[in-house]
């Protein structure tokens, strides 16, 4: 895959910044301030592995912006993991959750390791000496400071993570929310792993069913027939396949690092999945072709291309073949600055990471609610809506004399679970979001591009809490 890019991660981070901030009317001094990253902690700490040798483990919580608390972000594993990139996905963090009206400002943590070439032991060493860390540092809290899940982590993770801090914390009350992204029986909410993926979904359909945006690409309105490429097989890609597949578009690409693999037919993802987790590899996957090559696949013919991996995938170099008419990030940050601006000219429509991606994190904040509510989703109404629809249906069969068929009465009848309510919100964040932004972009016809409108908009919310603050005037 190719990584050259003139900006480091965070400063091209700031380059979308300040190209969209030109298009709002705020004061320097208050740019500045929602720019700048507001609290770094580095740190090493010492890890005994398996064979007896000290490792000195380097990692990183950074703290983008206090202007709502808690901060909000994940951790990564990953021995790319270095400051720069912390704090990049920190600034990401806090204009994603302003968009889809997260109360968060943003954070993010990075530990340098390679997961998969360390025992399952050694990781839990590694997580919960961090946690402690975070914890000595006041660096992690359900008001303080909320990690979840990000590329190398996952359940098992956030729950090593909220048992450390609640063994430091013995009684408090909310210690669940410390963390998002947990195990269902420590705390987690239905719903939050396909999260990601899912609002990836959701994003990308809104635009496919805007007719002035499909008319201008040349596209017809609608998901369905729609060829997509997934690059990246982890969760989100995994995913963001099958919400696609499932609504009747054809996934006719899915990339991993090993190559990756074509079907004009369209795959399914659960089957390359387990055919991976079988032979070790994506290849040579019944009745699809071989493109040895991994990043070959991201310049195939198709509709709409999934990055789902990391960051700067797509660059100045391969930026030029790239023939989609449509890149949902699903990453963060898989496009460098030049490639943004080449595939802009090209007349490609990228729909923006910090929005497109933010299922996650708002999923995440539906899982802290429900730890400081100690509640579950649905507990309260379920039966109550159920026994409520029941009547109404009964009182429509009296009044009509027909009979509804016991399997539409199930289906009207139907209150709420937990999931049903997760995934409508989730739902209703990214329409909205999607819609905000697209209001945005067509008032103000100079604005090149859906991430500089997507910018505008998180300034705009994220300056309004510093004004209303009394902070700046
Ligand atoms: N790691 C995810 C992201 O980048 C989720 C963050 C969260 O849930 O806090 O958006």
């Amino acid at each position: 895959m190719s990584t050259t890019s003139e900006y480091s991660f965070f400063q091209s981070v700031e380059k979308s910044f300040d190209k969209a901030s030109k298009f709002t009317q705020w004061e320097n001094g208050l740019l500045e301030q929602i720019k700048a990253c507001n609290s770094i902690y580095s740190m090493r700490f010492p890890v005994k592995m398996d064979d007896g040798r000290i490792e000195v483990i380097e990692a990183y919580r950074v703290q983008h912006s206090q202007h709502k608390s808690p901060c909000k972000g994940g951790i990564r594993f990953s021995m790319a993991v270095n400051q720069d990139e912390v704090m990049a996905l920190a600034a990401l963090m806090t204009y994603k959750c302003a968009i889809v009206n997260v109360p968060f400002g943003g954070g993010k943590g990075g530990i340098k390791i390679s997961p998969r070439s360390l025992s399952p032991y050694e990781l839990e060493k590694i997580t919960r000496r961090y946690t402690a860390e975070l914890v000595k540092k006041n660096f992690i809290g359900p008001g303080i400071d909320v990690p979840a899940p990000d590329y190398g982590t996952g359940e098992r993770e956030m729950a090593w993570i909220v048992d450390t801090y609640q063994s430091l914390k013995p009684g408090e009350i909310d210690a669940a929310g410390c963390v998002t992204g947990k195990p269902v029986s420590l705390g987690g909410v239905r719903g939050r792993k396909e999260a990601t993926g899912l609002g990836v979904f959701y994003g990308v359909r809104e635009v496919c069913l805007m007719e002035d945006v499909m008319k201008k690409l040349g596209l017809t309105v609608g998901i369905e027939n729609k060829r997509v490429i997934v690059q990246g097989l982890g969760n989100v890609g995994y995913f963001s396949a099958k919400f696609f597949r499932t609504h009747g578009a054809k996934v006719v690409a899915i990339a991993e690092y090993e190559g990756a693999i074509y079907c004009a037919d369209g795959l399914d993802e659960e089957a390359v999945f387990q055919h991976r987790k079988a032979t070790g590899s994506i290849l040579n996957f019944p009745g699809a072709t071989n493109i040895e090559k991994s990043s070959d696949a991201l310049e195939m013919e198709c509709d709409i291309l999934i990055p789902a991996a990391l960051e700067n995938v797509i660059d100045k170099n391969n930026a030029p073949n790239i023939k989609a008419k449509i890149i949902g990030e699903a990453a963060n940050g898989p496009l460098t600055p030049e490639a943004d601006d080449i595939l802009s000219k090209k007349g490609v429509l990228v729909i923006p990471d910090m929005y497109l991606n933010a299922g996650g994190v708002t999923v995440s904040y539906f899982e802290w609610l429900k730890n400081l509510s100690h509640v579950r989703y649905g507990r309260l109404e379920k039966r109550f809506t159920e026994n409520a629809n029941i009547n109404i249906i009964n009182q429509i069969e009296e009044l009509t004399g027909k009979k509804v068929s016991a399997t539409e009465r199930a289906v009207i009848a139907h209150g709420p679970d937990e999931i049903d309510l997760v995934h409508s919100g989730l739902e209703e964040t990214m329409i909205t979001a999607t819609r905000e932004i697209m209001e945005i972009w067509n008032a103000n016809p100079t604005i090149p591009d859906m991430r500089t409108a997507a910018y505008v908009c998180a300034i705009n919310k994220v300056a309004t809490s510093y004004t209303e603050l009394g902070i700046f005037p």
